[in-house]
């Protein structure tokens, strides 16, 4: 994993409902180490870092600069980087680096993971890039990396749904 696949974390578990056990192993699912494992303890330790990673993106969608260090630093004292070396989980050497013990419990790496992802993110891209959903019932965050920032949904479904019932009404006014 490099930096933009922990933002992706980050922006996966700021975005996941974290109802149960399987939505956080859905949300988690492009790694198996976390998500095989993942488990109570793990959804009810990440589910105030998901909080927190909300405040961290509602900072920076009010263009809130102090508001955003503010809610990075306290993530990343919270959920500190102990990085291990690995040389991989089977016969095949696959060398990595993981970003907790791996003797923890899942949420500790992700945790640390997602507030690091976060953090490098807003380096890297700007506070100015996240933005928020604009369907009515959609409370997902994006990072928007388009040239001319004309992102305004999460995903291409939000947009969808918004441009029929917009479509919807005009015809029903016409
Ligand atoms: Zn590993
Ligand atoms: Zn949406």
């Amino acid at each position: 994993m490099d930096n933009a696949d922990y933002l992706d974390v980050a922006l996966r578990l700021t975005n996941a409902t974290l109802s149960d056990v399987p939505a956080l192993r859905a949300a988690l699912h492009d790694e198996p180490w976390w998500s095989s494992r993942a488990g109570d303890e793990d959804l009810t330790a990440l589910r105030p870092v998901a909080a927190g990673l909300r405040r961290v993106l509602d900072r920076a969608v009010a263009a809130d600069h102090d508001g955003v260090l503010r809610e990075v630093n306290a993530l990343l004292a919270e959920h500190p980087l102990r990085p291990r070396l690995s040389a991989g989980h089977s016969a095949e050497p696959n060398w990595h680096i993981h970003m907790a013990d791996t003797s923890e419990s899942p949420a500790t790496e992700v945790a640390a993971a997602a507030a690091w992802g976060l953090a490098h993110g807003i380096v890297h891209h700007g506070p100015g890039r996240f933005g928020r959903c604009g369907a009515a019932d959609c409370d997902n965050f994006y990072l928007d990396t388009s040239t001319n920032r004309a992102k305004r949904f999460c995903s291409p479904r939000c947009a969808n749904r918004v441009h029929v019932a917009a479509f919807r009404s005009r015809q029903r006014e016409g």
